[in-house]
């Protein structure tokens, strides 16, 4: 039986992109090969760091929530095979939701795919084309340039967001406000769960 390595699980609210503001049932699966300096889950990057849930305890865990959308995060999801959890989740009525950097071949069957590529590990140009969402988040100007060849290789239907890194929001807000004006393609997207301090 498929086992994950679970940093945690956990029901809360989604608070950036596409869905913002809908309850969610978070799976944050343990490792990561991307590496991002300004990473506010490095605690995620060792696989080891995982505690193992079978896809039958992860089930029961969203079963007992609320929850009728499940959102697959890391660390890094796409190291796992992700098919036999989504399989289950879907067959009790769970939509699926990946937040991926996409630097690996996709499994499982998602409802929605979130990629949020990183320029230091560029994504698969199979996994853009799959995107449901493209999430750049903007560390500094030169992000935008990187942004729009990103976009290129998404589908015509994916959703375009510019989202500012946490800690340097108060510094790109401006520069991201007026982009989003001059290229209206794309949308802005915030961590709300942080602004409102979402357990
Ligand atoms: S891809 Fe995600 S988990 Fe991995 S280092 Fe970057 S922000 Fe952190």
């Amino acid at each position: 039986m498929e086992q994950y390595k679970v940093m945690e699980a956990f029901y809360s609210i989604q608070g950036e992109g596409y869905h913002t503001g809908k309850p969610a049932f978070f799976i944050r699966l343990a490792g990561c090969n991307v590496g991002c300096s300004w990473c506010d889950v490095k605690e995620s990057w060792e696989a080891d760091h995982g505690k193992l849930y079978t896809v039958v305890k992860l089930v029961d865990l969203v079963t007992k929530s609320k929850a009728n959308l499940v959102v697959v995060t890391g660390g890094e999801p796409t190291l796992y095979n992700l098919e036999p959890l989504t399989a289950a989740l879907q067959q009790q009525n769970i939509k699926t939701h990946l937040e991926t950097a996409g630097t690996n071949p996709l499994t499982g069957t998602w409802d929605w795919i979130c990629l949020s590529p990183k320029k230091f590990k560029q994504p698969l140009q199979a996994n853009l084309a799959l995107a449901h969402e493209l999430k750049i988040v903007v560390v500094n100007a030169s992000d935008f340039a990187w942004g729009e060849q990103q976009a290129a290789a998404v589908s015509a239907e994916c959703c375009l967001y510019l989202q500012p890194e946490w800690s340097k929001a108060n510094k790109m807000m401006e520069a991201i406000y007026t982009y989003v004006k001059d290229f209206p393609k794309w949308r802005i997207s915030l961590q709300t769960h942080k602004f409102m301090n979402v357990p």
